[in-house]
């Protein structure tokens, strides 16, 4: 049987930690961390998320604030409300919920964004610090991969790691943290040849193609490490819909661990975004300790 790793408990976990320096800050006389979430239009998934990471900031004591803008809100304006928040000495963290309307240039958007605040590690100057193996701002989801798999292979080094999606916001930068960790890394995508042979050979699979149950039972190696990024919606048998994996989930306890879904790779988008704030509110007050007096 697949040991089933806990994305849940392994996310409480980490928000305990972040809870704990969050406090930590507060006891030393700094600023308490600041989160500002920008959520443009009423995209309900969007909605859905942006309250649950509201609700997040609450239980490990980050001050959250929130700009909710009307769908037909123009690019300038965005920016403009996006500078002020990079001025902002209360706001450690900036996030702008996308997808977004097609009158905003999402690029645009995301390269205006502080990169010391870039709590989404989107930014191409975080990118590039992870791309070169240096410390910056991590994309949350792909951080959070690595945590799950460090929690069953504590030292990676020399495993072949396959990671299947090439996507800026979650393969490219789960394969860059994976060749960070010393693993042997594959990337695939829709134009890969083989890739169940690849598949068969590799020690890890991260999945993120967005393809309901890809992966098959015949795909993976026993003792291997699956990491499940995909979330599809499916109508069940029962005619009630369900989320799935890129993972056929009932086809693989012949796997060392795999994460469910939900419940595995999903909850620690949140926990590696909290933790990101604080970092970020960390880094920007040591940088204004060494800051010259004005
Ligand atoms: P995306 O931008 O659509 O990228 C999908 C990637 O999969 C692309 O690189 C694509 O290749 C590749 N792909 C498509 N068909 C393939 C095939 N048959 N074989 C191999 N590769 C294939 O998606 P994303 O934003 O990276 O997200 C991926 C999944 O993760 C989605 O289900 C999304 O909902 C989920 N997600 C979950 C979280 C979370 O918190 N759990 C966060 C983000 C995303 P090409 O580049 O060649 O087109």
């Amino acid at each position: 049987m697949a040991e089933i790793i806990d994305g849940r408990e392994i996310a409480r976990k980490l928000d305990e930690k972040t809870g704990a320096e969050v406090k930590a800050m507060l006891d030393a006389g700094q600023r308490r961390p600041g989160l500002a979430v920008i959520l443009v239009g009423e995209d309900p998934a969007s909605q859905v998320y942006v309250s649950r990471k509201i609700k997040a900031c609450e239980r490990v004591g980050i001050e959250s604030s929130e700009y909710r803008l009307p769908a037909d809100t123009g690019q300038d304006e965005l920016l403009a409300l996006i500078g002020r928040l990079n001025d902002d000495a209360n706001v450690h963290g900036i996030l702008c919920q996308v997808p977004l309307p097609p009158q905003i240039d999402t690029r645009l958007v995301l390269l205006a964004i502080d990169p010391a605040k870039d709590v989404d590690g989107f930014h191409p100057m975080n990118a590039g610090l992870l791309f070169t193996g240096s410390e910056g701002l991590v994309a949350c989801t792909p951080s959070g991969v690595i945590h799950l798999l460090k929690s069953v292979v504590p030292d990676p080094t020399g495993m072949d790691a396959l990671v299947i999606g090439r996507s800026n916001i979650v393969g490219k930068p789960v394969a860059m943290l994976l060749l960070n960790e010393g693993c042997t890394v594959t990337i695939a995508h829709s134009k890969t040849r083989n890739l169940p042979e690849i598949a068969r050979r590799s020690d890890i699979i991260v999945a993120a193609s967005g393809i309901a149950e890809m992966v098959k039972g015949g795909w993976v190696k026993p003792g291997a490490v699956l990491l499940d990024v995909g979330i599809t919606r499916v109508r069940g048998e029962n005619g009630k819909d369900r989320l799935v994996g890129d993972i056929a989930f009932d086809e693989v306890q012949h796997a060392g661990a795999v994460t469910p879904v939900p419940g595995g790779v999903g909850p620690m988008t949140i926990a590696c975004l909290l933790a990101n704030t604080v970092r970020a509110a960390k880094a920007l007050d040591r940088g204004k300790a060494r800051a010259p007096a004005a």
